[in-house]
């Protein structure tokens, strides 16, 4: 949906047509957001997932003109915000940008629930647990909002661009002040200084995916490692899958724009990006003036001097030559691939709509190994997928074991509505479908204690990142690999890569002991050597 659209659909108003008696007559479960719609003076504009699921094939437009309003930009003066951020590296990156907007318009940041004006909860709806946690934290905002009246509780993300899901707030939170979704983050002063100033719910979602808008700002979380959206949106529809609805079509920035970030970051001495969307690699398919694909992009990423680049997340259909090609070159770019399999049988595969086979996948796999021959493989593995049988789950099993992934993200399958596969007949008993996890985790686990062995009495590189967690006199920091790696050393060298001796290797970290000198010349200068 492009601006124009926008004016156009947005602020309706309220008193709409809706038979306001029939609906309260209807269960929350059957009534539309049409039912609703009667309570809003404001904007209100519901999500609607059957458009979201339809692809247009408008132009995307890029906005390079975002700035803040006159009379917003002090809005935030004396007040402080909060934004509470569940799900994926997206969620985190776009909580980055809901938090560079929050600051120029005068907001200070605070961890403090008591503090915050104004609360924003950046919701995941992969999943039903994490929608439950948001239940829950939204229930529990109930009494913050009774002591402190002009507190702002918003509810933003994935969660927010479904239909029941904004129903379900409307009908039972009515702590909640506004509901805006993934695509009209820009919007955000416009729909605080509404929700401040109007006595009802605002609603605002568009479930037609939005332009690019590129100069947003944004308040990063930390000096050292960045994200950088390259594209927006998956057009793959796995049958599980809500992205492809509340994420919309895909879309890729620019080169040019995206070049010029990272240039950007480099310069401020960032040491680590990492390239996001949420089918990474079939970033530039879009493009119909210029032949630039994922592998091109990465040469260009190599030409940049910052030390390390990742990416996340791609499509095994979508790992091309040139993309291999490009890795292959090593230079910034990491050889660790995080390259979701889902299951190991191709029947599944087929009824998940992966495009593609078990054989398809392990030919990727040896393709991408005799390339790159040092490469480290990580993965996604959904069990329990509707009538998921005991042969098709130890296929998945006995492909884990095949590709010898050095961690994964294991998942129970969690039906979600309105995709394809919720409507799906399911046999299999939710105990089957734990106990599979359980077997599969074990062997998970197993395969990431023996990848961690090789690492033992060897040197490597490892960018420092902080303290760790469990004791402040101990660093902790990442490897090439995605390793952590524990070890004494002064604060000073926080944000730098520096040569560790592994001394221990654990199942989920490494010990070791720095190695790279560290001359102290005086107070503020330190060499390495
Ligand atoms: N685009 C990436 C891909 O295709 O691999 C993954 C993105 S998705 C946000 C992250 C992971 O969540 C998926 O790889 C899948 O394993 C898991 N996931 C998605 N939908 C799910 C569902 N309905 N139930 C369980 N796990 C799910
Ligand atoms: Fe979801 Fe599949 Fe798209 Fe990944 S590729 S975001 S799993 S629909």
């Amino acid at each position: 949906m492009n601006e124009e659209m926008r004016k156009e659909q947005s602020k309706l108003t309220t008193e709409t047509s809706t038979d306001k008696k029939s609906s309260a007559d209807k269960p929350l479960s059957e009534k539309t957001t049409e039912d609703f719609a009667h309570y809003f003076q404001t904007t209100y504009q519901p999500p609607n997932i059957n458009k979201a699921r339809k692809r247009y094939r408008e132009d995307i437009e890029v906005h390079y003109d975002f700035s803040i309003p006159e009379d917003m930009k002090s809005i935030g003066a004396d007040k402080k915000f909060l934004i509470r951020t569940f799900g994926c590296q997206m969620n985190e990156h776009d909580s980055e940008t809901m938090a560079g907007i929050l600051m120029q318009m005068g907001y200070e940041a605070t961890t403090e629930e008591k503090e915050a004006d104004i609360i924003i909860m950046n919701t995941c709806a992969i999943r039903e647990n994490a929608e439950n946690r948001v239940f829950g934290e939204i229930g529990h905002l109930k009494a913050l909002k009774v002591e402190n009246p002009n507190l702002i509780i918003a509810v933003a993300g994935c969660m927010s661009q479904q239909e029941t899901v904004v129903n379900r707030i409307l009908e039972k939170h009515q702590q909640v002040d506004l509901i805006f979704g993934t695509h009209n983050i820009h919007r955000l002063p416009q729909l605080i200084q509404e929700a401040m100033f109007s006595k009802a719910q605002v609603v605002e979602v568009w479930s037609q995916e939005g332009d690019i808008y590129e100069n947003l700002p944004k308040a990063r979380h930390g000096k050292i490692k960045a994200w950088v959206n390259i594209m927006y949106g998956c057009d793959k529809f796995c049958t599980y899958c809500i992205v492809p609805m509340t994420r919309g079509k895909e879309r890729s920035r620019r080169p040019e724009d995206i070049i010029q970030e990272v240039r950007h970051l480099a310069a401020q001495g960032y040491q680590e990006i990492t390239l996001l969307g949420q089918n990474v690699n079939s970033y530039g398919k879009d493009f119909e003036d210029i032949d630039y694909l994922f592998g091109d992009l990465l040469k260009d990423m190599n030409k940049i001097d910052i030390p390390r680049v990742r990416f996340m997340t791609p499509h095994p259909r979508d790992f091309d030559d040139r993309a291999i090609e490009a890795l292959a070159q090593g230079g910034n770019l990491l050889d660790h691939i995080h390259l979701p399999v889902q299951s190991g049988s191709s029947e599944i595969l087929r009824r998940m709509n992966r495009k593609y086979t078990r054989e398809e996948y392990l030919d990727l796999v040896r393709k991408i190994k005799a390339a790159i021959p040092n490469v480290t493989l990580t993965t996604d593995i959904i069990v329990g997928f509707p009538n998921e049988t005991d042969e098709q789950f130890e296929e998945t099993m006995s492909l884990v074991e095949e590709v010898g992934y050095e961690s994964a993200y294991t998942f129970i399958y969690s039906p979600r509505e309105g995709t394809p596969a919720a409507a799906m007949e399911d046999n299999v008993p939710m105990e089957v479908k734990k106990e599979r996890l359980y077997r599969l985790n074990e062997l998970v686990n197993k395969q990431s204690a023996e990848s961690m062995q090789e690492f033992e009495g060897k040197v490597i590189k490892v960018l420092v990142e902080g303290e760790s967690k469990r004791d402040p006199n101990v660093l902790a920091g990442y490897t090439e690999k995605s390793k952590v790696v524990n070890f004494k050393g002064p604060k000073s060298i926080i944000g730098q890569i520096v040569d560790v001796k592994i001394t221990k290797a654990k199942t989920w970290s490494l010990d070791g002991e720095i190695v790279t000198k560290i001359t102290e010349v005086n107070e503020d200068a330190k060499i390495f050597t």
